[in-house]
């Protein structure tokens, strides 16, 4: 569902993608580590054009992304995004917040929006907080707010960005386990994250990237016992 293919990105004369290729079928869960600057937010925001590629192919549900609005907006809807820094609007509560994408994007009925979302709040544990404003809410709260939206929009592909890493350490299991769930829904997911365990348990592939570039890509049994490369050992003897 996703395919990439000799993908070259420059941020001025800076190189921060450096020939990437990277194939991703339906169902597959992807982790990517590796250290800061390493390219990995760039890599995540090329596939749904929040950063431009300047060389390389970059295809996505069998649509190649280029100059085409209205192709990019039928990508978008179909690809999720939970970053780190939730996002949610602070002025709506939490139900409109995931109504709201649904009505004005996909042109969901008011009716079965709100059927939606309560049902994606339940499956996060928070629908009792429905009516409750962000700044109401823990950071794990709202992290998992924001899976819920985007959820609502019933993407087919889920992307992450460190969504953990912002949050105090007894909030992370709470957004991880909503993860994992999605996971083993068959959710298709490429996640950002340095959350090892989390990719122990339900990656099918983890990618090291290192300078701009995939250095490393193995299933985690192989990546965290054996991996190939003395960058990709350097680095998992720092974060282990
Ligand atoms: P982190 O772990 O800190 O989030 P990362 O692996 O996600 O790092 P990126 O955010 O993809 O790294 O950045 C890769 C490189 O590109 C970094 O050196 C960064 O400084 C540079 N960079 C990122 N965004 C921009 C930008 N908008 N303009 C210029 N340089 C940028
Ligand atoms: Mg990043």
């Amino acid at each position: 569902v996703v395919r990439i293919e000799h993908l070259d990105k420059w941020y001025g004369d800076f190189h921060a993608l450096k020939d990437v290729s990277q194939t991703v079928a339906a169902g597959e869960r992807i982790v990517i580590c590796g250290p800061s600057g390493s390219g990995k937010s760039t890599l995540i925001r090329c596939i749904n054009q929040l950063e431009r590629h300047q060389r390389g192919t970059v295809e996505v549900l069998g649509e190649i992304l280029d100059d085409n609005v209205k192709r990019l907006e039928r990508i978008r809807r179909s690809v999720g995004m939970c970053f780190q820094h939730f996002n949610l609007f602070p002025h709506l509560t939490v139900l409109k917040n995931c109504t709201l994408p649904q009505t004005a994007n996909l042109g969901v009925p008011q009716e079965e929006a709100i059927e939606r979302a309560l049902a994606l709040l339940d499956k996060v544990q928070m629908r009792e907080h429905a009516n409750k404003y962000p700044g109401q809410l823990s950071g794990g709260q709202q992290q998992r707010i924001a899976i819920a939206r985007a959820l609502c929009m019933q993407p087919r592909i889920m992307l992450f960005d460190e969504p953990t890493s912002a949050l105090d350490p007894e909030m992370i299991s709470e957004v991880l386990d909503v993860m994992v769930d999605l996971a083993r829904d068959g959710m298709t997911m490429l996640c950002v994250t340095h959350e090892m365990g989390f990719a122990r348990k339900v990656a099918d592939r983890v990618i090291f990237m290192d300078h701009g570039e995939i250095v490393e890509q193995a299933p985690p049994e192989r990546f965290f016992h054996a991996p190939s490369s003395p960058r990709t050992q350097q680095f998992l003897n720092q974060i282990l």
